[in-house]
């Protein structure tokens, strides 16, 4: 058992608190692992924000990258200590059929870290290991497979990216759609999740990358990352596609907001044979509605994309060759660093919008260590 510095969330839409709390030892193939960061994603703002049930009190953060400290006793890997590595949620058996089918976003095994948590506070009290991970401390003990080996020289800051919102951002282009050259799409929502598909359809070669989104910020940046245009919501959407596409409509619309609306407004974009990509996932309890006879007549798909279909050990080290060649842009992805103590700032700035990705490196004391 080690004490380490954790930002526990006690209740649902309060600050998060500093607290020093007791993280067990690693098992059979579990690993210790010293975060050196961890980048806070949407997911882990709706479970603050109570959007999505979960158990309180509980330590959340799950874009993760950091260094292995401590193997498990009897663990066969090829990590070592010290070894940098990414760490997801994904967690995979290799025994289910889904993992056998190379589905590891529905991996069904019962691993012992499924019924335990490895943290308590002081007193003894369980804490919910918040997104298989609780990456918001010093350290974490994780499964074997949640880790992915990155080379030295990838920054900390950007490997986290790596861990959820770029994983699943060009994994929806890539393994859930697999957009061709000459693809027409649209991509709503311009976070980190919308700017890292923006960038994967521009490698995929799509003809036009049209990005969606009502902040002007926002379209501004979706053009730095690679879109061919930047519309806002509040404009005819249809028509505009239209007259930049000759007339259709787009191959695939890709919703990367958790914005209930999106969902209904982004089918409409469709031309037939389209297919509508669901990535961001709305609070428990939204309904859309379609009209599933237009659906048909159109030869339309509707694809739900968990973290972008990833396989992490396969999907992070191809993102890491992409960054390596200069396709893939992760610095400008980074917007802010904080320490541990600054997280609830941290998450302030993530709710207004106005950045793509803020970072919380909790070994770190100094604000902007990058
Ligand atoms: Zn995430
Ligand atoms: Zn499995």
């Amino acid at each position: 058992m080690t004490l380490i510095r954790a930002a526990v969330c006690h209740e649902p839409n309060s600050d998060l608190t500093i607290e020093e709390i007791e993280l067990a030892s690693p098992e059979l193939d579990e690993v210790r692992v010293t975060v050196d960061a961890c980048a806070i994603c949407h997911s882990d703002i709706t479970y603050i924000d109570g959007g999505w049930a979960i158990e309180y009190p509980v330590v959340l953060g799950h874009e993760i990258s950091g260094k292995v400290a401590e193997i498990g006793p009897h663990t066969e890997t090829e990590l070592n200590v010290g070894d940098p590595v990414v760490v997801s949620l994904i967690r995979t058996c290799g025994l289910c059929l889904a993992c056998e089918r190379g589905h590891d976003v529905a991996c069904t095994g019962k691993l012992r870290l499924h019924e335990t948590s490895p943290i308590r506070t002081k007193a003894g009290e369980k804490i919910t290991h918040g997104l298989n991970a609780a990456g918001f401390a010093e350290e974490i003990v994780v499964h074997i497979s949640q880790c992915v080996p990155v080379p030295e020289d990838l920054p900390s800051t950007f490997a986290a990216l790596l861990g959820c919102g770029v994983m699943t951002g060009l994994g929806s282009v890539f393994n859930t759609a697999k957009v061709g050259p000459d693809d027409v799409t649209v991509v709503v929502g311009c976070g980190g999740v919308g700017l890292a598909a923006i960038q994967g359809a521009k490698i995929s070669g799509a003809k036009f990358v049209i990005a969606v989104d009502p902040l002007e910020n926002k379209r501004h940046l979706a053009l730095q990352f690679g879109a061919t245009h930047a519309l806002d919501p509040t404009e005819d959407l249809e028509k505009m596609i239209q007259s930049i596409n000759d007339g259709r409509l787009a191959d695939f619309t890709f919703v990367t907001t958790a914005a209930p609306e999106a969902v209904s407004m982004s089918m409409k974009l469709l031309a037939p044979m389209g297919s509508l990509v669901l990535v961001g996932m709305p609070e428990d309890g939204i309904m859309s509605e379609f009209d599933p006879g237009l659906i048909a007549a159109r030869n339309q798909q509707i694809l739900g994309s968990k973290m972008g279909t990833s396989r992490p050990h396969f999907d992070i080290p191809s993102k890491v060759k992409l960054w390596t060649e200069g396709k893939l842009n992760l610095e400008k992805m980074v917007s802010s660093v904080y320490a541990l103590d600054e997280i609830n700032e941290a998450i302030q700035e993530m709710r207004s919008g106005s950045t793509i990705r803020a970072v919380v490196c909790p070994n770190s004391t100094k604000k902007d260590p990058k």
